[in-house]
């Protein structure tokens, strides 16, 4: 029995978690090593935010999208991780120059 419970453990973490992040690092919305991921809110803002799937405490998840606190405009709204290569030098500066909170 614990064998099995174990094993579901497992599985669930591999779909909640390990997918999620091997896709985001694929498509260039995550580097190794880190949680930090640039997102753009539905106002067009840039900022640097910790994005771990399957775990939000400051933020509603909608799939891909979450509602979290904008820092630039200082709203609510849906934010969309971007591709670290769809971004220019000076958009990865606005987004690196403010992070929210430490909180996945
Ligand atoms: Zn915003």
């Amino acid at each position: 029995m614990t064998l099995v419970v174990s094993l579901i453990v497992v599985a669930i973490v591999v779909i909640a978690v390990w997918l999620p992040t091997l896709w985001m690092r694929r498509r260039g919305m995550k580097s190794r090593g880190t949680s930090d991921v640039v997102v753009r809110c539905s106002r067009g803002h840039l900022f640097t935010t910790i994005w771990v799937p399957g775990v939000s405490f400051k933020s509603v998840r909608l799939g891909t999208v979450r509602v979290q606190h904008c820092p630039v405009g200082r709203h609510w709204s849906k934010v969309r991780p971007v591709p670290i290569d769809q971004l220019s030098d000076a958009e990865r500066i606005e987004a690196a120059r403010v992070h929210d909170i430490r909180l996945p």
